[in-house]
Parts: structure tokens; C-alpha cells; sequence
């Protein structure tokens, strides 16, 4: 393409090519000269960093790609959207309780997140939530507000109990949600031994079901929860020891990414019914906890799909103030306190996966000469005329006869008929002939399915210098689609149509599917690369999930990570910078010891000395090489 061409293209355009003013939540956008910026509330209104910038910056602090860049602005953004969402619904509604958010510890680990969201969370008294005795220590570490709750879900076995029942201690609200009835005995139990009071919640098993990808984690056959007969038996045993003050909280997890409102409602008008029959049974009950399931609109359709939720945050909120109003007026109950464990919704916004592109494989065609070479095989020939003869009346018919030629001149090729040379000319007029048909394609009335998957097979490779399985785990495990483009050149027309290849050359470790205003895609936009300048990609909205299911596949290890923050004038603090994993970490992980190993291989060089094939400085030289490369990072390096 000429300048001229590219200039047709502007910014705005690309921005409605990605769907960026969608899914970006107005955190993300293209500025008029082609870059993707983030968008924070400055002191003046609003103020905006292109990524490019921050990339320079993190390689000024010796930080190379691949880089996970968190923006913290962006966490406490979402709190803010969150917790200001429900005060506007309970004060509007008339609603008497109030709302007490839990963070989901396991959605987000890294220490950072957590204690921003503890920091920023203060002032509503945001808590969090532990699955396990290593989150609840994190939670009792992190968390300086008594007010917050911290709830504690999962398997809990004396010790978890006791760490708790400590918390209480400390003046914590901690509370237990029994997920089974050998729990409540222990937890009976342990504070009768440490003499505190327990907070008890439980969690229950709807029939409610929900569409989306966790449908599974819903209904009858959800692994997780009490049954109604299990619950009575809980009700029961704390009758009995004299603690049914104790039961307070009701929960329900109907599964995360809930893609329907209507399955949101639903869920808590149920709940509602199970909370109006426990406190006619005695229990004083004052929380009623939805669990996470906020969902995030991954491809920015606001659909029910599987990436999506037709709903914002501020109607899930009024709805499910209304909904729990409606149901307990009606039994002139006073209005519980409203917890929700949106983990997904606080976090997925503020990292971004950033990396470069170290490589493009493509099938452009070569040039074919003006005339037919004489003395070429008949098959050949014939895939000439083909290829000649393309034309947009019988586009499915060309393409027929070129597979046709094609495979009788492999054939042939087989047979010995066709020599190398030969076929490798005509393999390339086969691309030549594909190529007209993709390019006719747009202009057919109806496409036939085989020739819909026909731009795909001939879409360029890019490789990327990153690991899926690293850093995009559920893009590999759950077919989980998140916005993926380039952060620069975006006034400039991305005429590439493109997957995307990581460095593990694992026929999974790929993206080959994304989202944009007009659906599903199997290949991306994409710019020429130029041969020296670096092409960035971002994978956006990663910030939930992607980092602690990562895995060592082909020993790539943890990406760098970066903290960076907007500040109101509209500069850049770089808060934090974790440089990720050396090749000798991963090797530990996987019980290596690198001392060990570089023994082995000074021993072999040695030897070689000996042998006479290398020279002492070679041997240094080769030893400093190696030790260098076991201090040096993962992934590929410029
Ligand atoms: C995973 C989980 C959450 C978080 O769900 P999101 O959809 O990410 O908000 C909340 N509560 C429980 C019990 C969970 O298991």
C-alpha cells in the first residue's frame, strides 16, 4: 500500500474496527494520531497516556517485553463504579440496609492488587474474600478497617477455624460460610475451645440456572453448596449449641461471567425465599451474599454471549436492590446488608498484556511470469488456465478446479512425474489463484462455507513474543476471548488479516479468535510490520484470572510486571517493577539445580580442552555465556 492509501485511514475508524470504545470502558481509547492511551480522572477533567509511552519508560527501568502493565488507577476506578453504584441504588430505592463489597482474593493474588484494593477500599469499607488459610492470612494482614467483612469460603479445616475465630478476636468481622455440614460441628467446636463468638453464614445450593460458561456451577448439580436438607440439619445442630444467633449471612454463587440479568434476578428471588424461611426458624440473618458473577463486556456486543452481559454494573445494582426490597416487604422483614464478591468486575480492567512481534509467516504469493513457460507438465498447465480464469460469476467453481489441479500435481509430484522445482511453481500459482478468490469473496451475494474459511487459511502468522499459556491461561483452557490489537499506528490502515502465534510452538499455544463489533472472528486486523520498528500488540482486560493459573510450558516463566499510576496532572508515577523470571528460577521449578548444571557443563568444557577441540578462552567465553543466559529472562530478547 502508498502513503496516499494509508492516509485514508484515521483513528476513528480503527477504534470502530476493534470495538475499543466498547470494551475499553472509557479507560481505553485511540488518540487522533493513532496510539491506544489509558483514560484516568485527572485534577482538570480527564487526562490520557498513550501505552507507547509507557513502554518506552519500562525500557528505560530495563524492563523488556513481554510486560504485564497494571494501571492502578483503573482498580480503584472500579471500586469507586462499584460500591457508588449500590449507594445510588439503596438510595434511590428507598432500600434500609446497606452494601458491603468482598474482593475475591483468588480472582487477583499478587500483593500489589490486594493492597490496593484494601487501601482504596477503606473508605467504603470494602473487605475481601478468603478461600483458604493462605488468602485469610493475606486478608488479616492487608485489611486496617475493622468495618470491612472478610468472608471466608472453601473447605475449612480446625486450623482455617481457628485463624478466624482469632480474627473475631482482633475485632475483625470475619465470617464463616459452612459449605458442608461436618464444617458446622468443628466450627461448633473450635469456639467453644477458644471461647468467641462466631459469625456464621451459609452457603446454598439454588436451582436457579444460569447461561454462559459456568452454567455448571448452577442448578441442582452445582459442586458447591448445601442442599435444603443439609441446611436444616445445620439450622439443627445450631439450635442445639446455642448458636443459631450465630447464623447471619446467606450465600449463593451462581458462577462468575453471568451473562443474563434476568438469571441475576432470578437467583436472588430465590435466595430471598431460603432467607425468609431461615429467620422463621430463628435465625437472626442481616447479610445476604450474591457471591461474585458481575460480568465483564470482554467483547464490547453488551450481549448474552459467553463474553459478554447485557446489563451495566448500575442495573445490577438497582435490580438487585429491588429484587431483595420486593421479596422481604412483603414479609415486613427489615432490609439485610447487601455483600456481593465481584472479583472479576473489580480487577479485569487494570492489566494489560503487552508484548512485540518478532516475526511474520505468511502466504503471499510470488510473482508468476506474463506468459505460460513452455514444457511444463499438463497438470501444471491446466492450473495455469485455473488460476488465469478466476473471475467472481464461478468463484466456487475456480476454487474447485485450483484444489483439483493442486492435488493432481502433488500427485504427480509423488509419482515422480514433477520435479522439485516444478512443484514449488506450482504451488505457487496455487496462491496466486486463492488469492484472487479471497480478494472476490466480499463482492459474492451468498459465501459458501468453504470459502468463508478460505481468508483464514491464507491469513498471515504473527509471532508474538509471549506464552498463552503463561499469561492468557483461559484464552487456552475455557476459550475465553479478550480484546487483542495493536497500540500504535492505528491512523494508519491495518490491511493484514492475521492469528496470532506465541513463542511455545505448541499447535495450542495460539489466539485464533476474536471479538469486535460484528462477532466471533478467527483472524485480526493487523499492520505490515516495518523492519525497524517494533510492533506492539496489547491483550487487554486480562487483569482477572490470567495470573496465578499460568503455567511453565516450555519453561517460559512469569512475565515482567510493571505498576504504573496517572497521576491528576496527567504524568506517570512507575510504582512498581518486578523483573519475571530468570531461566534459572524456572529451572528450579522444576527441581533443576542450575549450580549443579553449570558444573556439568564447566566439567564438559573441560573436557574439550583436554581433547584439544576448544581453547581456554573459548572455555570461558563459553562458560560466561552460559551463566549469563541462566540469569537472563524467559522470553525472547532484542
Ligand atoms: C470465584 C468466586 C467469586 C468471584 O466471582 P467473579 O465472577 O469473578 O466475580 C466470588 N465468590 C465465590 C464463592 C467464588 O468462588
Amino acid at each position: 500500500m502508498n502513503d496516499s492509501q494509508a492516509n485514508l485511514w484515521s483513528a476513528k475508524q480503527s477504534a470502530e474496527l476493534y470495538g475499543i470504545d466498547e470494551w475499553g470502558s472509557g479507560y481505553f481509547g485511540i488518540s487522533d494520531n493513532g496510539n491506544v492511551e489509558v483514560r484516568a480522572q485527572g485534577d482538570h477533567g480527564q487526562v490520557a497516556v498513550p501505552l507507547t509511552d509507557i513502554i518506552d519508560g519500562l525500557s528505560q527501568r530495563g524492563l523488556q517485553m513481554p510486560v504485564l502493565l497494571r494501571i492502578e488507577n483503573l482498580v480503584d476506578s472500579r471500586l469507586s463504579i462499584l460500591n457508588e453504584s449500590f449507594a445510588h441504588a439503596i438510595a434511590t430505592t428507598g432500600y434500609q440496609g446497606q452494601y458491603r463489597g468482598a474482593f475475591p482474593i483468588k480472582v487477583n493474588q499478587q500483593s500489589h492488587i490486594v493492597e490496593e484494593i484494601a487501601r482504596f477500599g477503606e473508605r467504603y469499607n470494602h473487605g475481601l474474600e478468603a478461600g483458604s488459610k493462605a488468602e485469610l492470612m493475606i486478608a488479616m494482614s492487608v485489611l486496617q478497617n475493622r468495618e470491612s467483612l472478610i468472608i471466608c469460603n472453601g473447605y475449612k479445616d480446625a486450623e482455617f477455624i481457628d485463624l478466624g475465630l482469632q480474627a473475631r478476636k482482633l475485632g475483625f468481622k470475619c465470617i464463616f460460610v459452612l459449605e458442608t455440614v461436618a464444617e458446622v460441628k468443628l466450627v461448633i467446636e473450635r469456639s467453644r475451645a477458644l471461647d468467641v463468638d462466631p459469625i456464621i453464614g451459609v452457603r446454598l445450593k439454588l436451582s436457579t440456572k444460569v447461561d454462559g460458561h459456568w452454567a455448571e456451577d448452577s442448578g441442582d448439580r452445582s459442586l458447591f453448596g448445601l442442599t435444603t436438607k443439609e441446611l436444616v440439619e445445620i439450622i439443627d445442630l445450631l439450635r442445639a449449641a446455642e448458636l443459631i444467633h450465630s447464623l447471619q449471612l446467606l450465600h449463593f454463587h451462581l458462577g462468575s461471567q453471568i451473562p443474563n440479568i434476568r438469571n441475576i434476578r432470578a437467583g436472588v428471588l430465590e435466595a430471598c425465599r431460603y432467607y425468609i424461611e431461615m429467620v422463621g426458624e430463628g435465625a437472626p440473618l442481616s447479610y445476604i451474599d450474591l457471591g461474585g458473577g458481575l460480568a465483564i463486556d470482554y467483547d464490547g456486543t453488551s450481549s448474552v454471549s459467553g463474553h459478554s452481559r447485557n446489563y451495566s454494573v448500575e442495573e445490577y445494582c438497582v435490580d438487585v436492590v429491588e429484587a431483595i426490597a420486593q421479596q422481604l416487604d412483603a414479609h415486613e422483614l427489615p432490609h439485610p446488608t447487601i455483600v456481593t464478591e465481584s472479583g472479576r468486575a473489580t480487577v479485569a480492567h487494570t492489566s494489560v498484556l503487552l508484548f512485540n512481534v518478532l516475526d511474520v509467516g505468511h502466504f503471499n504469493p510470488g510473482p508468476i511470469p506474463e506468459q505460460l513457460p513452455e514444457k511444463l507438465h499438463e497438470q501444471i498447465s491446466n492450473l495455469w488456465y485455473t488460476v488465469k480464469g478466476v473471475k467472481l460469476e464461478k468463484l466456487q467453481e475456480c476454487y474447485n478446479d485450483v484444489i483439483y489441479y493442486r492435488d493432481q500435481v502433488r500427485d504427480c509430484f509423488f509419482s515422480g512425474e514433477i520435479n522439485l522445482r516444478d512443484r514449488a511453481f506450482a504451488e505457487n500459482l496455487c496462491l496466486v489463484g486463492l488469492q484472487k478468490i479471497v480478494e472476490l469473496i466480499p463482492q459474492m451475494k451468498r459465501i459458501p462455507p468453504e470459502l468463508e474459511e478460505l481468508p483464514e487459511q491464507l491469513a498471515d502468522i504473527y509471532y508474538g513474543n509471549f506464552s498463552v499459556f503463561q499469561s492468557l491461561p483461559d484464552s487456552w483452557a475455557i476459550n475465553q476471548v479478550f480484546p487483542v490489537m495493536p497500540i500504535h499506528r492505528l491512523d494508519e490502515k491495518p490491511s493484514r488479516q492475521a492469528t496470532i502465534a506465541d513463542l511455545t510452538c505448541d499447535c495450542d499455544g495460539k489466539l485464533d479468535k476474536f471479538a469486535g463489533p460484528e462477532g466471533e472472528t478467527n483472524t485480526v486486523s493487523l499492520h505490515p510490520i516495518n523492519p525497524d520498528e517494533e510492533y506492539y500488540l496489547g491483550v487487554f482486560l486480562v487483569g482477572a484470572y490470567q495470573e496465578t493459573l499460568g503455567d511453565l510450558h516450555n519453561l517460559f516463566g512469569d512475565t515482567n510486571v510493571a505498576s504504573v499510576r496517572i497521576n491528576g496532572d496527567g504524568s506517570l508515577d512507575f510504582v512498581h517493577e518486578l523483573h519475571g523470571d530468570s531461566i534459572s528460577d524456572v529451572l528450579s521449578y522444576v527441581e533443576y539445580d542450575p549450580q549443579s548444571m553449570f558444573r556439568q557443563f564447566r566439567m564438559a568444557a573441560e573436557q574439550a580442552v583436554r581433547d584439544g577441540r576448544i581453547t581456554v578462552s573459548d572455555r570461558q567465553q563459553m562458560l560466561a555465556a552460559y551463566s549469563e543466559s541462566l540469569r537472563g529472562y524467559t522470553y525472547f530478547e532484542r
